[in-house]
């Protein structure tokens, strides 16, 4: 039976990866909103479901990380009904006198049903949110602490911008805008979700002290997304990274850029740590983000190496098939795509390595250390 499912599953992926593997004629003009239903924001409005029935259980369990940081490790999938968008890691620090949340996964009962485990742990209140980057899956709990705890939201200005609030799309009003999650999930995981503004954004690198956690929320920018932070906890030696890293499964790249990944990635590694946790994976040790670098090092390398051969683009994901990377979760799915964005985007690239092919110091850099 087991078999039969992966089997199935294999076909699937196949199928879906199609496009990719026998491209002939894909003409992708805004890479980024590579297909419709895989879109972060949609592009229709559809109301809030409620619904009656008992609320989804998300069956949660927190584990600890470090002394004061415990997470919630989502499943390595896409958000699906059946996982009800739990499938990114969202995590707790423990302050003197409250909680601080980072990245408040996929739903308000998502973010409810976490609390309540936490109070278990520590009855305190949330005082802030923090969050990672603007997809879905990492911030649609913030209505939750906002209206259950007064929490304070820090952010990436680009919620605000993409997703919050009335705006006129061609000519149709809407009252703000809706995310992939109101279709992935069933009215009960999804009822009281709404979307929530980022109370206070910053333009650059900022450290602050919460409930008497020393904090420094850096932005390595247009990434993973287009705008992304991680939060380093000096005292603690804890790093959450969102998903500038990923491992045990690949990262979506269809929003972000290779270079800026390695660049994010190297700004991580620059820090003091011993614990970081990724956006999804499970690997939490010193190296947690060895992952991810030697994926974007490959892409990046090959995919040059690629364009330098005059592959044809329609070939390169023929081509460049990261071999190393298919026993991975989500391979079928997702790298075949992330290597034609990557193409796309090297195309272009006049970067650091007219003499020399491995990027050891890219000096045209102009945020190494912020
Ligand atoms: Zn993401």
């Amino acid at each position: 039976m087991k078999i039969k499912l992966s089997i199935l599953l294999l076909i699937v992926a196949f199928v879906i990866s199609m496009p990719f593997i026998f491209n002939k004629s894909v003409t992708i003009k805004k890479p980024h909103k590579l297909d419709a239903d895989g879109n972060f924001i949609l592009n229709e409005w559809v109301a809030s479901r409620d619904g009656g029935g008992p609320d989804w259980d998300y069956n949660l369990k927190p584990v600890q990380v470090s002394d004061r940081v415990w997470c919630f490790f989502g499943a390595m999938e896409m958000p699906t009904k059946e996982n009800a968008g739990d499938m990114s890691n969202s995590c707790y620090i423990k302050g003197d006198t409250a909680w601080i949340a980072w990245d408040s996964g996929p739903s308000y009962k998502f973010a409810e049903q976490a609390y309540s485990k936490m109070k278990e742990i520590a009855d305190m209140p949330v005082e802030s949110v923090v969050v990672s980057h603007e997809h879905d899956d990492h911030w649609l709990g913030n209505n939750y602490y906002k209206e259950v705890h007064g929490a304070n939201i820090i952010g990436p200005e680009s919620i605000n911008v993409n997703y919050y609030g009335p705006r006129e799309i061609e000519g149709k009003k809407y009252p703000g805008m809706q995310t992939r999650m109101i279709k992935a999930l069933y009215q009960d995981a999804i009822r009281k979700t709404s979307l929530v503004k980022v109370d206070d954004s910053f333009e650059e690198t900022t450290k602050f002290k919460i409930s008497g956690i020393n904090m420094e929320y850096v932005r390595v920018g247009y990434a993973h997304s287009e705008d992304d932070w991680f939060l380093y906890l000096p005292d603690d030696k804890v790093v959450l990274v969102g998903d500038i890293v990923m491992n045990g499964r690949i990262t979506s790249n269809r929003d972000g850029l290779i270079i800026g990944q390695l660049e994010a990635l190297k700004a991580i590694k620059s820090k003091d740590w011993n614990h970081l946790v990724p956006g999804h994976g499970f690997i939490t040790d010193k190296t947690g983000a060895d992952e991810s670098i030697q994926y974007f090092t490959y892409i990046k390398d090959r995919v040059l190496e690629g364009i330098e051969e005059e592959i044809d683009p329609d070939d390169i994901t023929k081509h460049v098939t990261l071999e190393e990377f298919r026993n991975k979760d989500l391979y079928y799915l997702l790298s075949p795509g992330n290597v034609f964005r990557a193409y796309e985007e090297l195309e272009m690239y006049d970067g650091d390595d007219e003499d020399d092919e491995d990027d050891e110091d890219e000096d045209d850099d102009e945020e190494e250390e912020e």
